[in-house]
C-alpha cells in the first residue's frame, strides 16, 4: 500500500520557484492526476516523489514516513517511462526479465515474477513479440509490467502517451484506467491534455506555475471550479467568461445579450461563466422579450453542433445537441439557468467554491 503525502513543498531552481508550497494525499490504491499547462511543475512533482530532487522547505511523506532524505532505492516507487523506453531489440519477455536479469535475481525467480505480471496484464499471448509488432495499449502493458515485476509501492508516469496518435490516445487510456484498477496499486499520473486527465483520474489536482490551484474528482471540479483559471482548463469548447454588470439586484450580462432569470444581484460579482452545453440557443423573432444575438459560425459535429455567436461585445460560444438548423448570420435568443451559472469575483476566484479545496 501506499500513500504519498505532501507538506507545504517548495522547490526552487536557481531563483525560480518549481513548485510552490504544495500540499496534498495522493491515498492509498488511487488513480491520481497532476494536471496543468507546460511548466507548470508536473515533472518536478514527479521527480521529488521519485527522489530524485529534494524538496527546499516541507515535507514528503510515503505511508506517513518522512523520506525527505530516503534514496529513491528505499521509496521504491516506480517510473512508468513511455513506450519508447521499451528495449527495440529485445522481445516483451526480454523487457520485462530485464530489471531482474540485471539485479542478478535467481532465474527460477525471475520466471515467477514473469508469469505472475503477465497473468495479471494479460499478455502471456505477445511475449514472444518485440515491441514494434506490438499495439500501443500492448505496449503500455510491457512497459508496465516491466516495472510491475520489481513490485513498487507506487508507480509515476510522466504524461506517458503524449506521443501516440489520437485514435491510440484514447485506446491506451482507456487501458491505463483498466490496468490500475485491476493492480490495486497507486498510480500518480501527469499530463497536460484535460480530457485525459478527465477521463482517467480518480481525482486530480491543477497546477498553475508551481501552485496547487484544486484539487477533487473531475466532475467536482468541472462543476465548481474554484477560479477562472481552473474553469478555463476544463471542458471542450472551454467555459465562456463573461463580464456581469450587477446594479440594484439584478445581473446584465454581455450588455442585456444573454437572459440568466434570477441571478443573484450579488454586487461582488464581477464575471460570470457559462459551460457551452448550459447555453439555450432559441431562434429570435420580432417582438420576443429576449435580445438577438448574431451567429457567428457553425461547426456541425454530428453528434453536437457548436455555434459560436456574438452577444453584445462577446463572442460566445453554445454546444447543442445534434444537429440544429442554425445558420451563420441568424438571429437567435441566448438564455441560461441561473443554477448552471459560475459566479466569479475580481480577481477570478469563484464564489461558489468547490465542495473539497485541499
Ligand atoms: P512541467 O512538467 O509541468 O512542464 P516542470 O516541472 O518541468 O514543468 O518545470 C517547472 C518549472 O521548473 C519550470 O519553470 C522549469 O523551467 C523549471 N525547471 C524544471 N527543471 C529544472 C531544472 N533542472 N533546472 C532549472 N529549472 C528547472
Ligand atoms: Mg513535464
Amino acid at each position: 500500500m501506499a500513500e504519498i503525502a505532501f507538506r507545504n513543498v517548495t522547490k526552487r531552481y536557481g531563483g525560480a520557484v518549481a513548485i510552490s508550497d504544495a500540499t496534498f494525499t495522493v491515498r492509498d490504491n488511487e488513480f491520481f492526476c497532476f494536471f496543468g499547462p507546460p511548466l507548470s511543475g508536473k515533472s518536478t512533482i514527479l521527480r521529488l516523489i521519485l527522489g530524485l530532487e529534494t524538496p527546499d522547505t516541507g515535507e514528503i511523506l510515503i505511508d506517513g514516513r518522512p523520506v525527505n532524505l530516503a534514496s529513491p532505492a528505499d521509496r521504491n516507487v516506480a517510473m512508468v517511462f513511455q513506450n519508447l523506453a521499451l528495449f527495440p531489440h529485445m522481445t516483451a519477455r526480454e523487457n520485462i526479465r530485464f530489471p531482474l536479469v540485471e539485479r542478478k535475481s535467481a532465474e527460477e525467480q525471475i520466471e515467477r515474477k514473469l508469469a505472475e505480471v503477465s497473468e495479471k496484464l494479460h499478455i502471456g499471448h505477445i511475449l514472444h513479440k518485440p515491441p514494434a509488432k506490438l499495439s500501443g495499449g500492448e505496449r503500455q502493458r510491457v512497459a508496465i509490467a516491466r516495472a510491475l515485476v520489481r513490485d513498487p509501492v507506487a508507480y509515476l508516469m510522466d504524461d506517458p502517451i503524449s506521443a501516440l496518435d489520437a485514435r491510440l490516445r484514447e485506446e491506451t487510456r482507456v487501458e491505463l484506467k483498466r490496468i490500475q484498477r485491476e493492480l490495486g496499486k497507486t498510480l500518480v499520473y501527469v499530463t497536460h491534455d484535460q480530457e485525459e486527465a478527465m477521463s482517467v483520474a480518480d481525482r486530480m489536482a491543477i497546477l498553475e506555475q508551481g501552485a496547487i490551484r484544486q484539487i477533487g474528482t473531475p466532475l467536482e471540479i468541472y462543476d465548481s471550479p474554484a477560479s477562472t483559471y481552473v474553469a478555463r482548463l476544463l471542458g471542450s469548447p472551454t467555459m465562456n467568461i463573461l463580464p456581469v454588470e450587477m446594479s440594484a439586484g439584478s445581473a446584465t450580462v454581455a450588455e442585456g445579450a444573454i437572459t440568466v432569470a434570477g441571478l443573484a444581484g450579488d454586487g461582488d460579482v464581477s464575471e460570470i461563466g457559462l459551460r457551452p452545453e448550459d447555453i439555450k440557443v432559441a431562434p429570435w423573432s420580432e417582438g420576443a422579450a429576449l435580445k438577438p444575438s448574431r451567429v457567428y459560425e457553425v461547426e456541425p459535429l454530428g453528434g453536437y453542433t457548436v455555434v459560436t455567436v456574438d452577444a453584445g461585445a462577446a463572442r460566445v460560444r453554445a454546444m447543442v445537441r445534434g444537429q440544429p438548423d442554425i445558420r451563420p448570420e441568424a438571429l437567435v435568443a441566448l438564455s441560461c439557468d441561473a443554477a448552471r451559472v459560475h459566479r466569479f469575483q475580481r480577481g477570478g476566484t469563484a464564489i461558489r467554491p468547490a465542495a473539497e479545496q485541499f
